[in-house]
């Protein structure tokens, strides 16, 4: 098949627009979709330091591979990376090892924050005697030590790989359970004491596109799946904007606008509440205590975990 611009072979189809493209113009869009998408939402500007959460797997090396080659020149920029350890045996090793060659092949330090030195219990550890999903203690523990990894890297944006499947499945995913105040965090609203702003450089495009990308460019990819990696309700609103999107092409992006014309009620019914800081950690959270914090309070009766006051952050 030949490139809707051009006379080259195609090398993907993008269903949703009915265009097929060759290396250079699929290249092309994607720059310019990632341009065009920190633009929009005003994701990195003049004097941003940005860290990226960069866990090794495929998304965030593209992510990290793109920002440098988009934005590593600008003298007004700073970019740093930042790796969560969960210790997660056979798994995390192997792209840690992947995050630290990105990093060093853009020339950008990187940093690693460990379940162990922070919480005195590695992932592995917490399965055991958690009761609740790994993704439920890994998930919140990991967004914590990103955020106070990323304020204490005297951050101003916090970049994740998350792409347009993960923001469909999200959005739905609230609309599904009725949780329509979580709806509305994921509407940028104002900076809030002590988080540093998360910036998803890669919303508007489906994974399927930042694997291509990512492939095309001969980045380092792990496909490896984490070992506990097993989320049943995302699993099936996955699955069902999948097989949607395979009849009804350029749904997800719709799922994403609904939200986007919601924006401006959502902000007047849900409004962003003032945060508290934790009566444990001092880390912000709504309610009197984090969910970190309250999660070490739940495990510390089966195993040794405790919370770290200094955070641990190892430059590699
Ligand atoms: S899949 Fe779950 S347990 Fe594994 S790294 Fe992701 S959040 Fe953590
Ligand atoms: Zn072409
Ligand atoms: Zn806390």
């Amino acid at each position: 098949m030949k490139c809707s611009y051009c006379s080259r072979d195609a090398v993907y189809y993008q269903r949703y627009a009915g265009k097929h493209l060759c290396r250079k113009h699929f290249t092309a869009f994607f720059e310019k979709k990632v341009r065009a998408t920190i633009k929009k939402y005003r994701m990195i500007e003049t004097g941003d330091r940005v860290a990226i959460a960069l866990s090794g797997g495929k998304d965030s090396v593209t992510l990290t591979k793109v920002l440098m080659e988009l934005y590593g020149d600008r003298r007004d920029l700073e970019f740093v990376a930042v790796t969560i350890d969960e210790g997660i045996e056979g798994y995390r090793e192997k792209t840690l090892k992947i995050a630290r060659e990105v990093t060093r092949s853009v020339g950008i330090e990187h940093y690693v924050a460990s379940f162990e030195n922070n919480f005195s219990a590695k992932l592995d550890e917490i399965v055991k005697v958690g009761e609740k999903l790994p993704c439920s203690y890994c998930g919140v523990f990991r967004k914590y030590l990103l955020n106070k990894s990323a304020r204490n890297l005297s951050a101003s944006k916090l970049a994740t790989a998350h792409n347009l499947d993960d923001e469909s499945q999200t959005i739905l995913m609230n609309f599904i359970n009725a949780d329509i105040d979580r709806l509305a965090r994921l509407i940028p609203q104002r900076d809030q004491e002590g988080l540093v702003r998360r910036i998803k450089p890669f919303m508007e495009l489906y994974e399927k596109e930042v694997v291509t990308y990512g492939f095309l460019k001969n980045y380092p990819m792990s496909f490896d799946e984490c070992p506990y990696s097993y989320f049943p309700v995302r699993a099936v609103v996955r699955d069902f904007i999948y097989e949607f999107e395979q009849k009804y092409p350029g749904r997800k992006i719709s799922i994403l606008r609904s939200l986007e014309k919601l924006s401006n009620g959502l902000k007047i019914t849900n409004p962003q509440i003032e945060l508290y800081k934790c009566e444990i950690c001092g880390e912000p959270t709504s309610q009197k205590l984090c969910q970190a914090c309250k999660l070490v309070n739940e495990l510390k009766v089966k195993i040794n975990i405790r919370h770290n006051e200094d955070l641990s952050l190892t430059k590699s």
